[in-house]
């Protein structure tokens, strides 16, 4: 089943059209990419799932279950907005188990579970400080943080990682990937390497359409595609090769598994030849970059 449907969704500002028929599906479980260039309509499209900004037509089903109904859809459905403030004069405990709350859970469960979503982002130390007192990047794990309350089916987190050092986008990706299976997570960012390494799943809209959409493994073809980079002649390295038809790119041999074969396989039949005929290898590596793969 899919967590998410859209369907030939439009939503106009005055004379700009932000969603212009788009159709999306987002598989439920994966951990999905969201990518786009700036005006894309990325944000919007979170307005529609999230029922804060109104579509002027087409339909929307969160869970198999329609648009959002906070009758249904009440501590299932989380969405961190781009722009998400909390009280900055609230303590980050105090802010967390009163979102909890609204959720409609107990005290003693809103407690526990504040707990859990701030051991999540790593912020347990900093329960007691008051938001305004936190860095913007602390902020943010917080705003992250109140998306995880009450473990929702469908989660979706507009620019998460922005503005945060290497050090917590790290933590963030171990904390996304940590959902693969649990939860249906969308991402939306602009670090593609960023994407590519907590996702299984992309959509890349376009003028307020969708315009690609599929499975990590085969946008990047990683797991389809073989890069071995060498150092010196690499004409006659490939030629070593030709069993396989490879095609060579600057420095580099490509090679596609044939149907029904892991890269790993292939690694395992082509790497001998070239190291018994003194080939020296610099690199070998699976697929291409997300960006790459986009771009083309
Ligand atoms: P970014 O990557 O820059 O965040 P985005 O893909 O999220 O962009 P949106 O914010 O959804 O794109 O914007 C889509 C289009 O709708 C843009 O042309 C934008 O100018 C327009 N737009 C968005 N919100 C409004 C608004 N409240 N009023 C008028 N136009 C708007």
């Amino acid at each position: 089943m899919s967590a998410l449907v859209l369907k030939s969704v439009h939503k106009a500002y005055g004379k700009i059209q932000a969603l212009n028929g788009l159709d999306l599906e987002i598989p439920k479980g994966v951990v999905c990419g969201l990518v786009g260039p700036n005006g894309a309509g990325k944000t919007t499209t979170f307005g529609v799932v999230g029922g804060y900004v109104r579509a002027d037509s087409g339909s929307i089903s969160l869970l198999g279950q329609g648009p959002f109904d906070p009758a249904i859809h009440r501590g299932r459905v989380a969405l961190l907005p781009q722009d998400c403030e909390l009280n900055p004069h609230m303590p980050v405990r105090e802010s967390l188990e009163f979102l909890a709350r609204l959720q409609g859970m107990d005290r003693k469960s809103a407690v526990a579970d504040t707990d859990r979503v701030l051991e999540l982002v790593d912020l347990r130390d900093r329960a007691q400080m008051k938001i305004r007192q936190l860095s913007h990047g602390m902020r943010r794990r917080v705003s992250v943080a109140q998306a995880f309350l009450g473990s929702p089916e469908l989660v979706l987190l507009d620019e998460p990682t922005a503005g945060l050092d290497p050090d917590q986008v790290m933590r963030l990706r171990t904390l996304f990937l940590s959902q693969k299976g649990k939860c249906t997570l969308v991402i939306s960012s602009h670090v593609l390497a960023e994407l590519e390494q907590s996702c299984d799943y992309v959509v890349r809209m376009e003028a307020g359409r969708c315009v690609q959409a599929g499975d990590m493994d085969q946008v990047t073809q990683r797991r389809s595609m073989v890069r071995v980079q060498v150092q010196g002649d690499v004409q006659a390295a490939a030629e070593l090769l030709a069993a396989f038809e490879p095609r060579v790119q600057g420095e580099e041999i490509i090679l596609r598994c044939p149907v029904g074969v892991a890269p790993e396989t292939l690694n395992a039949q082509v790497l001998p030849i070239l190291l018994a005929n003194e080939v020296k290898l610099l690199q070998i590596r699976t697929g291409e970059s997300l960006e790459a793969a986009l771009l083309k």
